[in-house]
Order: structure tokens, then C-alpha cells, then sequence
């Protein structure tokens, strides 16, 4: 049995510190599932991440404060509700964020990020009516216990260990946007910004779905030599400090250019890499976007529609995309030895906050561990 109250992190103004206390520990209702946090992802400068967000994307609604944030927790089924048929106490899942209304046309073909409601829980909302998804499921990773659809968990394997598995939510997301590309073993797919956390996570499930080359670029050139490392033979590197990838990337397809382009370049990142980007590709390819780059950018329609370019933004995943790259990693094809932890309990976020960690890019994982 849990206890009746819990310790977790709750944001209580914008732009301020976590507060850490006590609060009621969730009940669980018939359809949910009330987990164990085992870990849960860290973002660096939370409250800074947030009071921007804010700031800058209005149209991307916060939860109510005070609100326990956390996105991507992983841990151990505490509880089922009286419906739950597949899941046991005892469980190890990795607890998919992305909540919809659960009954809508989206909904029900499993794709609840084109739901209305749509919010990720523990973090921001992207829908007109995110706030009931936020009511229904009001806690994030950041506590010692949290409720979620039973429909949202992902069965990790024994090999994948809980800090590995907070890593789910950057890797779902590339994950189904290289579904998206349609790239597969006789394709050359360009993964633009690879050494960052959202890049590496593509790189790794390139690998795991047997994309044939992948052409990786990014500016930092120590971690392209990690990156390419993973596979020699398989991944050819490019690094912004040698000027643009478009002329390297014909070069590497005898002109033709690349198949598919995943483009995972963080904030701020200039336009101009991306439309060279989607230039260097070849007629009939694919350009998803997974990075973080705003603004408007100024793309040639009518050479995209004469060489059939497609161009497609990609936001989060499917609960079932989820798990079958949880798959993966069980029959070893997905390898996620590769990310280093760096473990905080919740005394010690606020200082992990201030005192910046060592970075090695997306090599690097900063995990909260709540319990
Ligand atoms: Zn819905």
C-alpha cells in the first residue's frame, strides 16, 4: 500500500525555484494506473524553460500552478484501477506523457496528439482545451508517485533501466518521425543536429531500423566522432564549422542527394541550414521536422512541388510507437548503453539547476530520481 501523502516538486510561480513538500499521494481510478516514480527526466533551468515558454508560446498552455512538473518518468506499478486488465502491480513501464480525451476521433485510432485535449502531463499543453487533460492528470515525474491511463504505458524490458527509459520521450519522438521518412535499409537519411539529445535518439533508432547510411551533421566535432563511433560504417559526419552540409551531402550521393532528412537542430538554429537541408535532397524526399527552430523561413514551394518534396512536422508519438522501440531495445536492435546518468534526488534539484552539469550532449542524461 502507498502512504496517504508524498514528497514532490511543485512549481508555484513562474520564473521561481521548485518547492519541495508534501502533498496527497493520487487515488487511483478505475481506468488509470498509479506508478512508483523510479526516475524521471531533468531539464536544466526548469522554471527559466517555462516562465520563457510562456512568454513565447502562449498558444502552448501551462498546467495551473502550483503544479508538479516532470516530463518522462519511468518506475514500477504500484497500483491498477478496477478496469485495468493488462497491467499488474509490480509492472516496469515507462509512462507515456501524452494525454488526449481518450474518446475522440483521434483518440480512438491512437493518435491522441491530434486530440483537442492533447497535453503533455508534467509539462505543457498543445491543444485549445490542454486544461482537462492537465485536470484529469494533474502530476508530473517530479513526485514520488503519479497517475496515468492504463493506456499509456510502456512495458520496459529488464535490460532497459529506469534512467534509460526517461529518455523515451525524445526518442518516441524521433522514433515515429522516422517512421515518417519512410527511410529504410537502401536509404541515405540526413539527421541534421545529431550530437544533441533529440538527434542522438534518431541516430540510435536509425540504426534500430536498419536505415541503410546516415549522414550526420552537427557543429561540435569531438561528439560527431562519438556519434559516427556508434556505427563507422554505417554514419558519415559533417560539422557546421566547416560551412553548410548541402554540397558534402551530394557529394556523399554521387548528386543525387539524400533520401529523407530528419531535421532535430535545437532553438535558434538559423533557417538557412534547413532550407539547405531540404535543397539536398533528392526528387520524391522526405523533410520531417522534429527540431526546435521558430520563426517563419522562406521555402521555395514551387521547387518543392517540381522535385515532389515533402516537408512534415512531427509532434511526440503514439503509446504503441512507444513500445514497440521498447521492443527493440529488448531484442538488443535498439542500444541504449550509450547515455550517461546524472542523478539528482529532489533535495537536490534546485542546486543541479544553478550549478551547471558536464555536458556531452545528447551522450549525457540528467535524471531526477524522486524516491
Ligand atoms: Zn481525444
Amino acid at each position: 500500500m502507498a502512504p496517504t501523502t508524498m514528497r514532490a516538486a511543485r512549481l508555484h510561480r513562474l520564473g521561481e525555484p521548485m518547492v519541495i513538500e508534501r502533498i496527497a499521494v493520487p487515488e487511483v481510478r478505475p481506468t488509470d494506473v498509479r506508478v512508483k516514480v523510479a526516475a524521471c527526466k531533468h531539464v536544466p533551468n526548469l522554471h527559466k524553460v517555462l516562465a520563457n515558454r510562456q512568454a513565447r508560446s502562449p498558444e502552448l498552455p501551462l498546467p495551473t500552478l502550483p503544479a508538479v512538473f516532470g516530463l518522462d518518468a519511468a518506475g514500477i506499478v504500484d497500483e491498477v484501477g478496477g478496469l485495468v486488465q493488462n497491467f499488474n502491480p509490480g509492472d516496469r513501464v515507462y509512462v507515456n506523457p501524452g494525454v488526449g480525451c481518450g474518446a475522440c476521433r483521434s483518440c480512438s485510432v491512437d493518435r491522441a496528439n491530434g486530440c483537442d485535449n492533447f497535453a503533455l502531463v508534467g509539462w505543457f499543453g498543445f491543444g485549445p482545451d490542454s486544461h482537462r487533460a492537465f485536470a484529469a492528470y494533474p502530476i508530473g515525474g517530479l513526485a514520488e508517485y503519479l497517475i496515468a491511463p492504463a493506456r499509456n504505458l510502456v512495458r520496459l524490458p529488464d535490460t532497459v533501466t529506469f534512467e534509460q527509459a526517461t529518455r523515451f520521450g525524445y526518442l518516441g519522438t524521433a522514433f515515429a518521425a522516422l517512421k515518417r521518412t519512410r527511410a529504410g535499409p537502401g536509404s541515405t537519411l540526413v539527421i541534421d543536429g545529431a550530437t544533441g539529445t533529440m538527434g542522438l535518439g534518431a541516430v540510435l533508432n536509425a540504426l534500430a531500423l536498419n536505415v541503410g547510411r546516415i549522414l550526420a551533421t552537427a557543429r561540435n566535432k569531438q561528439l560527431l566522432a562519438r556519434t559516427k563511433a556508434l556505427a563507422p560504417k554505417r554514419i558519415e559526419t559533417w560539422s557546421f564549422d566547416d560551412g553548410p552540409a548541402g554540397a558534402w551531402i551530394k557529394k556523399c550521393t554521387d548528386g543525387l542527394g539524400a533520401h529523407a532528412a530528419l531535421n532535430c537542430l535545437g532553438p535558434g538554429s538559423s533557417g538557412n541550414t534547413i532550407i539547405d537541408t531540404v535543397h539536398s535532397l533528392r526528387r520524391g524526399g522526405r523533410f520531417v521536422n522534429i527540431g526546435g527552430t521558430s520563426g517563419a523561413i522562406p521555402i521555395d514551394l514551387f521547387r518543392l512541388m517540381a522535385a515532389q518534396i515533402d516537408i512534415l512536422g512531427n509532434s511526440w508519438f503514439v503509446t504503441s510507437q512507444a513500445q514497440e522501440m521498447s521492443d527493440l531495445a529488448a531484442l538488443g536492435r535498439l542500444d541504449l548503453s550509450v547515455f550517461e546518468h546524472q542523478r539528482f534526488g529532489l533535495n537536490d534539484l534546485n542546486a543541479a539547476l544553478v550549478v551547471p552539469p558536464v555536458r556531452n550532449g545528447g551522450f549525457t542524461s540528467l535524471v531526477a530520481v524522486p524516491s
